[in-house]
């Protein structure tokens, strides 16, 4: 495909993996906090071709697996509601909750539909006046943009009927959260370009003076990764703890100025609970009061609810790298993306399920 196989040339890769092991004098341990460039370094087999003392940590970046499991419980009793059309992305019909998924809330009559943009909820909410249309609103700062498109769209449009369940986190307060937990062992981390494409790289920089770590903007493809990894280590060889930008190609340091601002018009930072992590402070967006109305946790009654996490799944510590999926006892046995036990298993972003799809489930 044109502008994608040149970030996938063999030679190139090779001389990268050459430098990089020219490059390497002592172990370091890297964090990429974005499930896309989990499933791109697992299917590539970039981790095993990197030199033995580069150690890359999968981080919080799969936002259907950090989506806590009271959001999600809080959801499907919305999708059960007769007087509600549920709408979300594909992704989340299959992330089990206490008692079943969205898809199994689908077989027993709740009107559950997949959306590919929040906007089409709007044209459900005319479609529907005797219906209340909600749309689950969960990601990092990539989706609030368009999320909070359409919760101004409502409101200009005079569309009653639609709300969003929010649950959306945002990636530099989870790394602070990382940085500061006890036993840490991330050095450098790869910032997902996706979201850099939004935000910009100004907020980062504070990050990485006052931590004193690496951060490096990064892409997705295999020559992305193998050139955010480099320039990551070069940084820790050379002692430097500086923002990079290995993604120029699609980020710059503002980011994208209208997103931004249109983030900021509907939604205000707000504590926010992350699955398997617990609550990070300021790592969320939350509805800005004078859109309150649009709101599915001010609209309905959410509350008694009591969540329960699987017993077996250890898909917290995955989240903070602390653990890799293979090293799971239930990885590839008693949980399979058939029989997904938690939401790393299930989202095609999920650590969990980059190491099953790829095959890591038959290499003990
Ligand atoms: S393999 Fe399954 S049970 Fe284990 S951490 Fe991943 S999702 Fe949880």
């Amino acid at each position: 495909m044109k502008y994608v196989d040149e970030f996938r040339n063999h030679a190139i890769a090779q001389n990268l993996l050459l430098s990089l092991r020219a490059l390497v004098t002592r172990p370091w341990v890297v964090m990429e906090v974005c499930g896309g460039q989990t499933h791109s370094i697992v299917k590539y087999g970039l981790d095993e071709l990197l030199p033995p003392e580069i150690e890359l940590a999968h981080g919080p970046g799969c936002p259907v697996c950090v989506t806590s499991l009271e959001l999600i419980d809080r959801a499907h009793a919305l999708a059960r509601r007769p007087d509600v059309v549920f709408c979300s992305f594909g992704d989340m019909l299959r992330v089990p909750g206490t008692s079943g998924d969205l898809f199994q809330i689908r077989a027993q009559g709740g009107d559950v539909r997949v959306v590919y943009s929040p906007l089409d909820c709007l044209k459900l909410a005319r479609a529907n006046p005797s219906k209340h249309v909600v749309f689950f609103a969960i990601g990092f700062e990539t989706t609030a943009p368009a999320n909070a498109m359409s919760v101004w769209q409502a409101r200009a449009q005079g569309i009653k009927n639609y709300s969003i369940l929010v649950s959306h986190v945002t990636v530099p307060p989870a790394m602070v959260g990382i940085l500061e937990s006890p036993g840490n062992r991330v050095q450098a981390f790869l910032g997902a370009g996706h979201v850099c494409a939004v935000m910009g790289w100004e907020e980062y920089e504070p990050l990485a003076a006052r931590y004193r770590v690496p951060i490096v903007v990064t892409g997705f493809e295999p020559l992305d990764l193998l050139e955010g990894i480099f320039l990551a280590v070069r940084q820790l060889e050379e002692g430097r703890c500086e923002v990079e930008n290995g993604y120029s190609r699609a980020v710059s340091r503002e980011g994208n100025r209208e997103a931004r601002r249109m983030i900021f018009q509907v939604f205000e930072p707000c504590d926010r609970a992350w699955r398997g992590i617990g609550v990070i402070a300021g790592s969320g967006y939350q509805l800005r009061e004078e859109f309150w109305a649009y709101d599915a946790a001010r609209i309905f009654d959410l509350g008694g609810i009591v969540s329960r996490e699987p017993e077996n799944c250890i898909s917290g510590m995955i989240l903070q790298g602390a653990r890799r999926p293979n090293q799971c006892p239930a990885f590839g046995t008693a949980c399979t993306p058939e029989t997904p036990l938690g939401a790393t298993m299930v989202s095609a972003e999920g650590a969990c399920a980059a190491y099953y799809n790829y095959g890591r489930h038959l290499v003990r």
